[in-house]
C-alpha cells in the first residue's frame, strides 16, 4: 500500500494551486513507513487527494510532487513520458548549439532533476530523493530517448546535503569522457570539462545573453569579470569587439579560457586585444576606477553571492559594490551586462541594487533589456522559486 502524508488542516492551500513542494511544517502525520524517495499520497487534513509525491524524510522539503493528478501511477513508464516531453520540447526552443539543458528540475515537473547535453554527452544531477530513487530507470530512459551511450553523473551539488544524499560522481552509462566535450554554441567553440567544470561544465544558462554580448559588441573595448572559462570574452570577439579583458580568480578557468581562443583560431590576438587575468574582481575594479580607466562594455557575472536568504544582505552589498564600480568605468554610450545567479536575491531586489549604485556612481544609466536564462531552463507558473538568474543590459548615457 502507497504511503500517505496528511497534512495539517490549512496547510493544503498550495498544493492546491499546484505549488510541488510540502514542507515538513505542514505534515500532520505519515500514515505507513516510506523509505526515501518512495511515492507517497499527499492528501488534505479532510482526506482528499492532493498529489503524488516523492518522500524526503531528511529535507525540510519533506516531499516534492511528481502529480496532482488521482488517476496516474508513478512508474517508469510515467517517468520516461515527462523525460520525452521534456528532450522533445527543446528541439523547436533551442537550435543553433550543441550544449542544452534538456531537464530543468521542477520547471520540467521533474523535481531535483538536471540534464544537460553536450554533443552527445549527458551530464546528469540527481538533487532530490526523488529522482535518487528512479535513477537507474532515468539513466536508462535518458539514452533510449537521446541516442547519447555516454552519461556522466555531477550530483555534487549542495542541494543534496539538505536532501540527505551523499555527493556522487562518475560515470553512469557507456564510457568516461577522455577529455573536455567541444562543443559549438552559435559559432562560437567551447571545451567543457564535464568531470571538473563548474555545475555540470560550462555556463549553458547563459546562451542567450552571450548572443546578445556579441551582438553588441564590435568596436568596443570590453571588461569581463567573473570571466570563468571565458563564455562571454569569446562572444564578444566573435562579435568584433575592438579588446577584451577577463578577469577570473581560478587559474584552472583561465586556462581553459586561453584554450579556448586558440580553439576559435584568435591565438595570434596579442595582449592589447585579449588579455586574461587571475584577479580577484574587487580589486581589479577598484584599481581600474582608482587610474580612470574607460571600457565600452562591462559585463558582470560573479558567482551566487547569496546561497541563502541568511546571506542577502551582505551579498546586496557585494552587488551594490561591482556594479557601482562597473558604472564608474563605463564611457558614455556603454553597455552593463549585470547578473546575479542567487534565488534568493528576487528580480526587483535586483534592479533596486543596481538603481542604488547607478545613483551613487553619480552617472545616469538606461535600462534596455531585462535578461534571464534561455528558453531551455523554463520557470513553471505556479513555481516562482525556480527563477535564478537575472540580469540586467544597461547603457550609461
Ligand atoms: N561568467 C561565467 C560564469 C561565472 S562563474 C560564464 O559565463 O561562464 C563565477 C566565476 O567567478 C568563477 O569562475 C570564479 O572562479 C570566479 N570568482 C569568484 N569570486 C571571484 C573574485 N572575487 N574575483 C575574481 N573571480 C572570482
Amino acid at each position: 500500500m502507497t504511503a500517505q502524508l496528511i497534512l495539517k488542516p490549512g496547510k493544503e492551500r498550495s498544493l492546491l494551486r499546484r505549488h510541488p513542494w510540502v514542507f515538513a511544517a505542514a505534515v500532520d502525520r505519515i500514515q505507513g513507513a516510506p523509505a526515501p524517495g518512495d511515492t507517497v499520497e499527499v492528501r488534505a487534513a479532510n482526506g482528499a487527494f492532493l498529489a503524488w509525491a516523492a518522500f524526503s524524510p531528511r529535507s525540510l522539503i519533506r516531499a516534492r510532487a511528481w502529480s496532482f493528478r488521482a488517476e496516474d501511477r508513478i512508474d517508469a513508464a510515467w517517468i520516461e513520458a515527462r523525460l520525452t516531453d521534456a528532450v522533445e520540447r527543446r528541439r523547436a526552443l533551442v537550435t543553433g548549439t550543441d550544449a542544452v539543458r534538456l531537464v530543468f528540475g521542477e520547471g520540467d515537473r521533474l523535481p531535483g532533476l538536471v540534464v544537460d547535453r553536450y554533443r552527445d554527452t549527458l551530464v546528469v544531477q540527481f538533487l532530490a530523493a526523488g529522482v535518487e530513487a528512479w535513477r537507474s530507470e532515468i539513466v536508462d530512459a535518458l539514452v533510449r530517448i537521446t541516442g547519447c551511450r555516454d552519461v556522466y553523473e555531477r550530483s555534487d551539488a549542495s542541494g543534496r546535503q539538505r536532501e540527505g544524499l551523499e555527493q556522487r560522481e562518475g560515470v553512469l552509462h557507456g564510457t568516461a569522457p577522455a577529455g573536455p566535450v567541444e562543443i559549438d554554441e552559435h559559432g562560437v567553440r567551447y571545451a567543457v570539462d564535464v568531470v571538473a567544470g563548474h555545475k555540470t561544465g560550462f555556463y549553458v544558462d547563459q546562451r542567450d545573453n552571450r548572443a546578445l554580448v556579441a551582438a553588441h559588441a564590435a568596436g568596443r573595448s570590453v571588461l569581463n569579470c567573473f570571466c570563468y572559462t571565458g563564455g562571454f570574452s569569446l562572444a564578444a570577439l566573435r562579435g568584433g569587439a575592438r579588446s577584451v579583458l577577463s578577469v577570473d580568480s581560478s587559474a584552472d578557468a583561465l586556462a581553459m579560457a586561453r584554450h579556448h581562443q586558440q580553439l576559435n583560431g584568435l591565438e595570434a590576438l596579442g595582449e592589447d586585444r585579449c588579455a586574461w587575468r587571475e584577479a580577484d574582481v574587487f580589486e581589479t575594479l577598484k584599481r581600474c576606477v582608482a587610474q580612470e580607466q574607460r571600457f565600452d562594455l562591462i559585463v558582470l557575472d560573479p558567482p551566487k553571492f547569496a546561497p541563502s536568504m541568511h546571506h542577502v544582505d551582505r551579498a546586496a552589498r557585494a552587488y551594490k559594490e561591482i556594479n557601482l564600480k562597473a558604472l564608474r568605468l563605463l564611457a558614455p554610450g556603454g553597455l552593463l551586462f549585470t547578473f546575479s545567479c542567487s534565488g534568493a536575491i528576487g528580480v526587483d531586489l535586483f534592479q533596486k541594487i543596481v538603481a542604488g549604485a547607478v545613483f551613487d556612481a553619480g552617472v545616469e544609466a538606461q535600462m534596455l533589456r531585462r535578461l534571464q536564462a534561455g528558453l531551455d531552463h523554463p520557470m513553471l507558473m505556479t513555481h516562482p522559486e525556480g527563477e535564478y538568474l537575472k540580469g540586467l543590459m544597461l547603457m550609461r548615457v
